[in-house]
């Protein structure tokens, strides 16, 4: 079976999931949904992507730019098993109603709220609640990361407490209008929206969190501490655990890894999607155990952590893998980020 994907919205993770879709075995693109003709349209064009026009996008707009249209998001909508919604915040919440109307499953992202969706997804976490639905909410870029972690330490150690810290890129490298360009920005909603974000998948798990802005495009960093409740037999075994969990990079203390920059020069030579970083971004010296307390810094590359988790939310979606790890295999295989930890 090849599941027909159609995406709605192609921005920053619209177009990185359109490309994701079409290295799937078992998904076919039908096309993308844009409102207005620019860059990003032309290149999808190049790519040989069917366009149809978005929202209160014109024809006449795309005609003028001499852009061949192949219909309205309707007409895509009707072509596809599922679209994948990558439209501004809160405008899924507006095109749910499309959807509903065609009978076609749909993934909202993490601008949404999360009643949006019958379940908020991470593959790593909770593949099997995605079995079947028809609409599944694939969490933010934080949020995704924070989750991938909370799978990897639950099961083997248990997590009384949670405090983390969410360093924020201020934009992403396109959006010349956002800052701050000079100044660190405290976010003043305490506890911030991110722990409870959290909770949508470990409704159980205590955890806090609180947020700074910062003028970078480059990734967003989180300071952890948790605490366990189980000690782990040193930090040797939490920095192994991380290495052998797919959507984890550890970087080695010789590998020069300063920060972000040289996290985001490693995608760029190693040229997947469009150089992406989809993994969790740690570092083995950024990772300490004091008694119960783990310690840990993570990167996540905010334009691409999500892509891989829509594939699997689709696969989930579809029943087409047995399991989540047997998706999540696929998935990276087909995006070539399998066991990028190991040498
Ligand atoms: P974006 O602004 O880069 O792209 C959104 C695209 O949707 C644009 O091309 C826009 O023209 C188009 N659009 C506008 N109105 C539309 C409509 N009515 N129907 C269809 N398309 C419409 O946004 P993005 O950064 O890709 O974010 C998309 C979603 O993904 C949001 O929910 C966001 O919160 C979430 N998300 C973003 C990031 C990130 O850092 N960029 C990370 C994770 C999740």
């Amino acid at each position: 079976m090849s599941v027909k994907v159609a995406i709605n919205g192609y921005g920053t993770i619209g177009k990185r999931v359109a490309d994701a879709v079409r290295r799937q075995p078992d998904m076919t693109l039908v096309g993308v949904a844009k409102r207005r003709p620019n860059y990003e349209a032309l290149h999808a064009a190049h790519l040989g992507y069917p366009i149809f026009i978005a929202g209160d996008g014109k024809k006449a707009d795309f005609d003028a730019a001499g852009l061949r249209t192949a219909g309205t998001s309707r007409d895509m909508i009707a072509l596809a098993d599922v679209v994948v919604d990558a439209s501004p915040d809160k405008t899924g919440r507006e095109n749910a109603a499309l959807y509903q109307a065609a009978k076609v499953k749909a993934i909202f992202q993490g601008g949404e709220k999360a009643d949006v969706a019958e379940v908020s997804f991470n593959a790593l976490a909770n593949y099997s609640r995605a079995k079947g639905k028809e609409r599944v909410r694939v969490v933010s870029c934080n949020t995704t990361g924070l989750a991938r972690a909370a799978a990897v330490l639950t099961p083997r150690w248990g997590i009384e407490s949670w405090e983390a810290t969410i360093v924020r890129r201020a934009a992403d490298p396109a959006e010349t209008g956002r800052g701050p360009i000079n100044g660190i920005v405290p976010v003043f909603t305490l506890p911030s929206h991110h722990g409870p974000d959290v909770k949508t998948i470990f409704p159980d798990l205590s955890i806090r969190t609180a947020a700074v802005v910062v003028p970078t495009t480059l990734m967003h960093v989180h300071v952890n501490r948790v605490r366990l409740r189980r000690p782990p037999r040193d930090k040797d075994e939490v920095i192994d655990v991380f290495r052998q969990t797919p959507r984890f990079h550890v970087f080695e203390a010789w590998e020069g890894v300063d920060g972000t920059p040289q996290v985001m020069e490693y995608a760029r030579d190693r040229g997947v999607g469009r150089n992406d970083m989809m993994e969790n971004a740690l570092w083995a010296n950024g990772i300490e155990l004091v008694e119960r307390d783990v310690f840990f810094f993570q990167a996540i590359h905010q334009e691409s952590i999500v892509v891989p988790e829509n594939i699997d939310a689709i696969r989930a979606m579809f029943d087409l893998a047995p399991d989540g790890p047997s998706s999540i295999a696929m998935t990276d295989k087909a995006l070539k980020i399998e066991g990028a930890s190991l040498p």
